[in-house]
Parts: structure tokens; sequence; C-alpha cells
């Protein structure tokens, strides 16, 4: 029996750039101890009063089905979160809750895209955009950035492919790149969006992981409040990953119909995991500062490595869990050197291919070891490069 086009063609075909991950999993399965600097995942857990709360919720009986938009209390700590970080008045009417911020993505999309819409995105780019836009039966469409523009996108890049499109995503704190977007870069961004009216799907799962610089929300931007859909999520800033607690903010309207949406979806997010999400929301801004401070300390740690050799060269990393690592001096691609470095030195990290071809002699490396273990991997990288320049 034939399945949809939708779902049969949703990744697009070939290989999903994960060969690399799978490969180092197989060696670990096999016994081979392999450094794994790949997946965006805390080396925490949560923490245990999170989940303490989480219990409590559940044996207190918020085991039943949920309201679907999300209840009152979460929605309301999310909408207070983010007036006092964008100034941009939120209430709950611009809040849905849903599963991870995947499922805020997949709803965004469904609300700016018809079947066969033109939906942009920026590459280099987290794995799942693209079949997120065939998710909803819309066009995936990438925009290139550049390695010497520290990935920043250029808005006539963006111009020159916005024909046809209907909305366009973005990633700031980006996966993979670590670059945090500029107030210029989110100004032409704005302005190419008012333009040409595109809903602009603002992905801010890091937005607490800001190294250098500071975070702005394009939502932020003057009359930019009425299109833009912003994805927020528990899982980066609260080492929540597996609760699946994730948010869209937006305008009411959008709000509404996507409430819809939940209902004949998802049918939203479990009491108990809502209410450990509210608990966590509250212990404010510290706590998400504690979350993010062994990336913060890596990247110190990676600084230091990559400044005492020339060979590989470290995109200025202002923000999440990543570094990317410029390897083209090596005459390799990010292919390659990923592969050569796991068989030789069980070192495992991603090629840039994995993430479209803007980052291509690249390597992402996810920065979720332990710190020693952490610059160990990192040295040994360098000598390795260094190795291969030669
Ligand atoms: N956006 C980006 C850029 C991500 O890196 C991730 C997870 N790695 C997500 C969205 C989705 O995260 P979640 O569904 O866990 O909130």
């Amino acid at each position: 029996m034939a399945l949809s086009k939708r779902i049969a063609t949703l990744t697009g075909g070939g290989s999903d750039g994960w060969d690399l991950f799978l490969k180092a999993r197989r060696m670990i399965a096999d016994g081979v101890p392999v450094t794994e600097l790949t997946i965006g995942e805390h080396d925490i857990r949560t923490a245990a009063p999170i989940l303490q709360d989480m219990h409590r919720s559940a044996m207190a009986g918020h085991t039943g089905y949920a309201m679907v938009p999300g209840t009152d209390a979460l929605r309301d700590i999310v909408a207070k979160r983010a007036t006092e970080r964008t100034g941009v008045p939120t209430s709950r009417d611009n809040v849905l809750i849903t599963p991870g911020g995947q499922a805020a993505l997949f709803a965004a999309h469904a609300a700016a895209c018809d079947p066969g819409d033109v939906a942009l995105f920026i590459d280099p780019y987290y794995a799942t955009y693209p079949g997120t836009i065939r998710g909803v039966s819309a066009i995936p469409r990438s925009i290139a950035t550049r390695a010497e523009d520290a990935f920043q996108p250029r808005a006539q890049d963006i111009e020159a492919g916005v024909a046809g499109a209907k909305s366009l995503l973005i990633n700031s704190p980006n996966n993979p790149t670590g670059t945090v977007y500029s107030r210029a870069t989110l100004e032409g961004i704005a302005d190419i969006c008012q333009r040409h009216d595109l809903w602009l799907i603002s992905d801010e799962v890091y937005d607490s992981q800001v190294w250098e610089g500071a975070h702005l929300s394009p939502r932020a931007l003057p009359g930019m409040a009425e299109s833009t859909l912003v994805v927020g999520s528990m899982s980066k800033s609260h080492a929540m990953t597996g609760s699946r607690c994730g948010w869209l903010i937006g305008p009411e309207h959008a709000i509404e119909g996507l409430i819809n949406f939940s209902t004949h979806t998802t049918y939203g997010v479990p009491g108990y995991i809502q209410d450990a999400s509210v608990f966590a929301l509250s212990q404010g801004d510290e706590f998400e500062a504690e979350v993010g401070a062994p990336f913060k300390r890596r990247r110190a740690i990676a600084q230091r490595v990559l400044a005492a050799q020339n060979t590989v060269g470290l995109i200025p990393a202002q923000g999440a869990m990543y570094l990317m690592l410029d390897i083209r001096a090596t005459g390799m691609s990010g292919d390659d050197f990923a592969d050569a470095l796991l068989e030789a030195e069980h070192i495992a990290v991603m090629p840039g291919e994995s993430f479209g071809t803007a980052a291509a002699g690249h390597l992402r490396v996810a920065m979720t070891v332990d710190d020693d273990a952490f610059e160990a991997a990192l040295t040994t990288l360098c000598r390795f490069a260094e190795a291969r320049a030669a």
C-alpha cells in the first residue's frame, strides 16, 4: 500500500547526514571507547528538584488530559519571560504550549504555509528544518550563508531567494554554527519580511545560551510582533530534552488558530510536565545560567586550545552548545575528516556537510562532555588536523 508523497519524501532522500553519529554509536556498542561530541544533549540530567515537582504534580492527580493550549500557569510564566526579555507586551493569549520546540516548528509552518508554498530557511541548518517544511506540504528553499561572514545571513542573499516565499525560518543563537545574529542582520531580515509579506519563524530555543553579544528577538523589532512566530523550549535552557515541553509565541489570531491545530494533532502536553516546567521557569535566570555554564566554560577552553595552533579555525562561538571548526586547511571535506578522526582517534564530531552545503569543510563539535575530556579531545583533533595539513 503506497504512502502519501508527503511521508514518503519527508527526508528528501539520500543520506540524512547522521551516518557518522550512527557509526560512532555502533563502535560504542562494540565496546570501543568513543568520545562523543555529536548531539545537542547536556551531559547533566534534569535537576532533581524539577523531577520532584513533576512527581508531586503527578501524585496530586495532574495525570488526566491537560488544557490543550497549555495550563494558564505555564502560558502566563512563558508570557512573562517573553515580556521581560523582549519588552514586547505578551499575554497567555500569545502563547501555545507544545510538545517541545519541534512541534512548535511544525505548527508554525502549518500556520504560515499552504501546500505548495515556498518556505525559506538558512543553511547551515538544524537537521529537521527541511523535513518539517515538507511535513506541511510546503517546499523548502535554503538560503546559503558564508563562513567568512561567520554564517550571518546577508540580506541580499535572502532577497535573491524570496520569490514565491511565504515564510522565513531563522535560528539565533544558531545550531550548528554558534552564531548569534547581530541587530543589523535581524533588521535586514525584518525589512525583507515586511516588504515581501513573509511570516518570520524565529527559533530561539538557545536564547539563554549567549556567550558574546546579546540575544535579540526579532519579534521586538518595530512592526514585527504581528508577523513573527517565536519557537521556544525547555529542552536546552533547563536540560529537559526528554520532557518534551516547548512553546510558540505569536499574534493572538495565529495562536487561536493553532489551538485548533493542537486539538487535532498533539492534544497538548501532560499536566505534570507543564507543572514541572512552571516550577523550573520560576527558578529564574540564574538557574538557566547554571544550566548553560558548562558550555560557556568549555568555549573558553576551546578558545585557548585553538589559539595555540593555526590549522583549525574557530568560527566565533557566540552562543549555544556547539563550536564550528574550519578544517579546510587540511584539504579534506568535513565528512572525510570526521570519519578519519573517528577511526584513528575514536572522537566523534559532526561533519559540517550534515547541516547543508554552506558548512562544507567544517566540523560541528558539541561541547557536551566534561571539561577534561573535552580539552583532551579538542587537543587531539587539532594535532590530527596539523598532521593532515602537513
Ligand atoms: N531547534 C533547534 C535549533 C534545535 O537544535 C533543537 C533540538 N536540538 C530544536 C529546535 C528542537 O528541540 P526540542 O524539540 O527538544 O525543543
